[in-house]
């Protein structure tokens, strides 16, 4: 009895506690708290393959256990952490864990996502080469994913800033590409390593008919102006099928791997085995 009632009361306190989730101050302090106490926070590598599954890289996505709530996923936690700044000492976090990784892995490609508030800060470049001075890890290794949106005149600090990034050899790849509204006209403007084609787009493969199109003329276009591209977000053979048929030949995605622990990471790159069905 006194068993069921204190079970109530932890049911009780977690659907409390989920819908204070929702809210934004309790999602801030949390925050805080959970930068305090960087057990919360980790990092987790979802590889990224070749044509004949090979891994040939890794991008860095962040985690948060939380101790009450469980797994909170980015997309309930980034857009707070970036209005509040708390998106600052987060990149910086995974920016360290994703250099020892790289540092580890010469000739592995390490992608991590940027934030804009990071590229605006004028800090933000000088930060990063320290790193990769203190890590060893190459900057050719290193890729800055940003998004369409970032980079509003070519005066700003954040197009400064990709600009001394790919003076030092760091790669930038647009992320999420074709979901924004210029995404055109910024290839034009912003020279890129990579595009990675949004897994929104993938998701329609061969459902509907004008999605193929569009993805046959990103991939083409991409070629045309020497820039890789990636396939985001492959979950079936098929889509991966027809992916290959289009010239695509770089793919992240559950049909290869979720995104893993770092242990998990490492076993990954020092045996790439084929994929498992
Ligand atoms: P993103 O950069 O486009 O990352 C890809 C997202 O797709 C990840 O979600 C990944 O787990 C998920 N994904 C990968 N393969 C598949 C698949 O086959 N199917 C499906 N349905 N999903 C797949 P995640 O980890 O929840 O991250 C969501 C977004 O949060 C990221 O989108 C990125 O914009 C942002 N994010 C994650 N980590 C960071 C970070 O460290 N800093 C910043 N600024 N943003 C981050
Ligand atoms: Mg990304
Ligand atoms: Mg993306
Ligand atoms: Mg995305």
């Amino acid at each position: 009895e006194a068993k069921s009632a204190g079970r109530n009361r932890a049911a009780f306190y977690e659907e409390a506690m989920d819908e204070q989730v929702q809210n934004r101050h309790v999602i801030e302090a949390e925050l805080r708290e959970a930068l305090r106490n960087p057990g919360q926070l980790w990092v987790a590598f979802q590889p990224l393959c070749g044509d004949a599954e090979e891994v040939l890289g890794a991008e860095a996505l962040l985690r948060w256990t939380h101790p009450q709530i469980g797994m909170i996923p980015p997309s309930r936690f980034i857009a707070i952490a970036e209005s509040t700044g708390l998106i600052e000492q987060l990149g910086e976090f995974v920016l360290r864990r994703a250099a020892e990784l790289g540092a580890h892995w010469p000739g592995r490609t390490i992608a991590v996502n940027i934030s804009p508030a990071q590229l605006r800060n004028p800090t933000f470049a000088e930060r990063v080469f320290a790193l990769l001075r203190e890590t060893g890890m190459r900057p050719a290794d290193l890729e800055i994913e940003i998004t369409e949106g970032i980079l509003l005149d070519d005066e700003s600090t954040a197009a400064n800033t990709i600009r001394s990034f790919r003076a030092a050899g760091i790669r930038i790849a647009l992320d999420d590409f074709g979901t924004g509204y210029s995404s055109l006209s910024y290839l034009k403007r912003y020279p890129v390593d990579r595009i990675k084609i949004d897994r929104s787009f993938i998701a329609q493969l061969s459902t509907a008919n004008a999605s193929d199109a569009i993805v046959q003329a990103m991939v083409t276009l991409a070629h045309a102006l020497d820039i890789e591209v990636t396939a985001e977000g492959v979950e079936t053979e098929e889509q991966f099928q027809a992916l290959i048929g289009m010239g695509c030949n770089t793919f992240q995605g559950y049909l290869f791997s979720k995104p893993l622990t770092v242990d998990d990471i490492h076993t990954r790159f020092a045996a790439p085995l084929p994929r498992v069905a």
